[in-house]
């Protein structure tokens, strides 16, 4: 793993590193099935965080993967039975319609529904230095844009759903994976090796899998075993989280504001509660955790509304761009609303996440695929890092399904290249897009904030691009 700094530099490596692998048949011929084979599970997932468990749920539910051996290792303890408690937490997720589809198919978005999630119809984005604005809604108002889920809640859904499949995936709580062993080509595998994976638990024992998922977040194992090359680069920046109180009579709108040093995202959770998502250098995140109540609150009510990074070129020329684009798009620019007022901090509420990117180039190596942050580490400026898992859930399962169908070995490595293929498509433009916007936005340079703010203005006027920029995140 490297780090580097330069964006364009780092773009390049980032489409560019892919190492060359060779479909490597040596380790999936038929001999390789039969030596020492009985004690082998069809699929080890190493990590049960949200996307981690929804892997194994989804491969428990596939029919076509019935009397495959699964088993879901998480090193953390089981949560003894859920309960919702009248108070938020406050780590959240703005969940997808493409991730409510598949939610739906495990059947634990019945689970949320049943406890609590609250609908985001509209979104409003705004430059602190030039007040140019984008919003966002389904024309009717009918139809959600996104969901609000505390984490809690998403992760005890998806467990109610693996409790309810039984004895079809082992799950093995305060289970951590101590190192991976690759697994050695046919021909060469001496009485001592394995053409299987092999994973070294704490507790002693050994598994070995035809395939092992990473699922273990950004920091994973088995991405750093299996020697993925990866690049990854520190934001210096983290993100401040609370829940905080709010005067709104309806609150499903979400509002983010760009200052300089980050974006200020307040999430709705239900008339009364919103969550925050503040991203801003270290330094300052580390202060905001100190303040008193008061001064928390106040600090977040002048990040939304105070006037002190205006640049003057760029909102005079916002304003007659304004006027032109009023005049050539009629009806094509949507109205700015006030944002709400926050009343109070939840007592404990407040918390604060280091922010980097990690990307790797390699999804996929013999006999292993990486999902969720294990593979995709980005910034929660537009909410996408647990929905890019989700998909990669989706796909994965689809190709060891279709792989299974055609009798082959659910380690290949040619089928496993579709899945990387396919998610790195979807997964490297999203990567990118947030990545830039969030340099586009850190500075007070004005030919920057002139070029943003009339290209935001634009985009704001022509539905037509709002509509794909909307059906774009929704998958
Ligand atoms: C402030 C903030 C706000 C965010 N907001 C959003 C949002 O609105 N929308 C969105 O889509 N995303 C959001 N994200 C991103 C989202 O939280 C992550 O993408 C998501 O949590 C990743 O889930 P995961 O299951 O891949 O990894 P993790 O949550 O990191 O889970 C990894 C799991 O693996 C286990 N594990 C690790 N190592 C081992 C081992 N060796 N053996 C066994 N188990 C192991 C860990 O205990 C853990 O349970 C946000 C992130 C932050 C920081």
């Amino acid at each position: 793993m490297f780090s580097m700094t330069g964006a364009p530099l780092a773009a390049k490596k980032l489409l560019l590193a892919k190492c060359s692998r060779s479909i490597g048949a040596s380790y999936f011929t038929s001999k390789s099935l039969h030596t020492n084979s009985e004690n082998v599970v069809d699929f080890v997932i190493s990590g049960g965080g949200m996307v981690g468990a929804a892997m194994a749920c989804s491969l428990g539910n596939a029919p076509a993967l019935k009397g495959k051996k699964i088993v879901l290792l998480e090193g953390a303890a089981e949560k003894e039975s859920f309960t919702l408690t009248e108070k938020y937490s406050n780590r959240v997720c703005a969940l997808s319609p493409a991730t409510v589809d598949l939610l739906t198919d495990l059947g634990s978005w019945q689970e949320i529904c049943n406890m609590r999630y609250q609908p985001v119809k509209r979104m409003q984005v705004w430059d602190s230095c030039s007040d140019s604005l984008i919003t966002f809604s389904q024309a009717d108002m009918t139809e959600d844009l996104a969901y609000i889920v505390e984490n809690d809640v998403i992760l005890a859904s998806i467990t109610a759903r693996l409790n309810a499949l039984g004895d079809r995936v082992d799950v093995r709580y305060r289970t951590q994976a101590k190192a991976v062993s690759l697994p050695t080509p046919v021909e060469d595998v001496a009485s001592t090796e394995s053409p299987f994976v092999r994973v070294h638990l704490e507790n002693g024992e050994t598994l070995q899998t035809r395939l092992l998922i990473g699922a273990d977040g950004s920091n994973s194992l088995v991405r750093r075993s299996a020697d993925c090359h990866t690049i990854s680069w520190d934001y210096y920046q983290s993100a401040v989280v609370a829940t905080l109180g709010i005067s709104q009579m309806e609150n499903n709108v979400a509002w983010q504001r760009f200052l300089p040093t980050g974006p200020i995202a307040l999430l709705p959770l239900s008339n009364e509660f919103s969550s925050l998502v503040w991203s801003t250098t270290t330094e300052d995140a580390k202060n905001l955790l100190q303040l008193p109540d008061e001064s928390f609150v106040d600090a977040v009510n002048d990040a939304y509304w105070h006037d002190r990074d205006k640049d003057s070129i760029a909102i005079s020329l916002g304003q007659t761009f304004q006027g032109i684009l009023n005049a050539a798009i009629p009806g094509g620019t949507s109205n700015r609303q006030l944002p709400p007022t926050v009343t109070d901090v939840v007592e404990g509420s407040r918390a604060m996440f280091p922010l980097s990117m990690v990307h790797s180039s390699e999804y996929v190596k013999p006999r292993i695929a990486l999902i969720g942050d294990a593979a995709h580490r980005l910034h929660p400026l537009a909410g996408q890092g647990v929905n890019l898992g989700f998909g990669d859930v989706v796909c994965l399962t689809q190709v060891l399904v279709d792989a299974v169908q055609r009798g082959s070995d659910v380690g290949g490595l040619s089928h496993l290249l579709q899945y990387e293929t396919q998610r790195q498509r979807h997964n490297l433009p999203v990567l990118l897009t947030i990545d830039g916007l969030q340099r586009l936005y850190g500075t007070k340079f004005s030919p920057f904030v002139i070029a943003r703010s009339l290209g935001l203005q634009a985009t704001n006027a022509l539905d037509f691009v709002k509509n794909k920029i909307i059906q774009q995140a929704a998958v």
